[in-house]
């Protein structure tokens, strides 16, 4: 059996570390953000280069924050992908404002730029690109088009972490950017967590403000807010695993590199984008998807051969029930709706093996017959 993901194996060399860490935070008798938050907060600025970050209790609530801080409010309209996670378009719902979709990019699966203009109105406020499953979304061309039309750029970074474009690292290539550090995203906590990066100071301002009750100083509140806090354990944790994750993305990539040697001839199957040296664009593998029209058999047949794989993700978000109301409906983005029906995910992480990836390489080429 070999699973998609293995946070045990993951954790391994670094568990005293992280043992050490807990008992440290345990003794302290301080969870909620302090100490270990603002430390962490520090620290991940520093990894991508920005001059600010936020952290809180969720991906999805980073997502939200961001965009209230960059001034989203109700009557808004805020263009995202349907591909994608579905709290991308919910943070754009529970910041006020209205989701509008643009098809991605068949090949990088990324906001197709092509189609962007085409969807921005009187009413677009703001554009989130998803960096999907560790592959930079173009940012070279959205921030040109955003620029023209003064549009603020929310990169949903929650699977990127440590992935660049154009030699910088994603978090500080627009105007805010949000991570996720579910436990098995790059950098993946004990629970839940998520951080905002920018280096806008307003931005950082008011997300501040939003995340623990609008108060500033402490029993003053000037605005309704949310509690989005972080907790210390959490902080600790993720500071230890900060200073793995080049390691850990450099395993993925060197995993990615031995994947696409074994399949490279098993014509059935379109193996994800490569880097673009033209923008710089090197990717972090958060997920290994291959894309084939014999999707569903060949998940069957992996899953009896207990060989771990997911499908990132059966529904686009235009389709999901919550969304009917916008008025889209099959065919709207016919790039979305085909990815849906042919990608699939295959084991990847970190301390996979040489071997186990070659068997996994096996158990598709024979699938196919090879
Ligand atoms: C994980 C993820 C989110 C949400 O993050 P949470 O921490 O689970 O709230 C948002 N967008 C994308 C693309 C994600 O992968």
């Amino acid at each position: 059996m070999i699973p998609l993901v293995n946070i045990k194996r993951d954790h391994e060399p670094i568990k005293e570390k992280l043992n050490a860490a807990i008992q440290d935070v345990l003794e302290s008798t301080v969870f909620i953000q302090a100490v270990q938050v603002a430390a962490l907060e520090k620290e991940f600025a520093s990894y991508c280069g920005t001059t600010q970050a936020i952290a809180m209790n969720s991906g999805t609530a980073a997502l939200q924050l961001a965009l209230q801080g960059l001034g989203i409010k109700e009557g808004d309209e805020v263009i995202t992908v349907p591909f994608s996670f579905f709290a991308t378009a919910e943070a754009i719902v529970t910041a006020g404002a209205k989701p509008v979709f643009v098809d991605v990019h068949p090949k990088t699966y990324t906001l197709d730029p092509e189609k962007l203009e085409k969807a921005i109105t009187a009413h677009t406020k703001a554009i989130i690109p998803v960096h999907l499953y560790g592959y930079p979304a173009d940012m070279e061309q959205i921030n040109e088009i955003a620029k023209r039309h003064h549009l603020a750029v929310l990169e949903d970074s929650c699977q990127a972490h440590g992935a660049s474009y154009l030699g910088e690292k994603v978090g500080g290539l627009s105007d805010a950017a949000a991570f996720s550090f579910y436990p098995t995203k790059n950098l993946g906590g004990c629970g839940e967590g998520g951080i905002i990066t920018t280096n806008n100071d307003e931005v950082a301002r008011k997300a501040r403000l939003l995340r623990a009750h609008g108060e500033h100083p402490k029993n003053t509140h000037h605005c309704v807010g949310y509690n989005f806090r972080m907790e210390e354990l959490q902080a600790a944790i993720l500071r230890v695993k900060l200073r793995s994750l080049d390691r850990w993305n450099d395993e993925r990539r060197k995993n990615a590199l031995l994947y696409r040697a074994l399949l490279k001839d098993v014509k059935e199957i379109q193996l994800p984008p490569d880097d673009d040296p033209l923008t710089g664009t090197k990717q972090v593998y958060h997920l290994f998807v291959i894309r084939t029209k014999e999707r569903d058999r060949l998940q069957q047949y992996l899953t009896e051969h207990g060989i771990g794989n997911a499908v990132h993700y059966p529904t686009p978000i235009h389709l999901q029930p919550a969304f009917s109301h916008l008025g889209y409906g099959r065919g709207s983005f016919p790039v979305a709706e085909e990815l849906m029906q042919q990608l699939l995910s295959i084991p990847m992480f970190p301390s996979m093996t040489a071997e186990e990836i070659k068997e996994v390489g096996r158990k598709v080429k024979g699938f196919f017959g090879g």
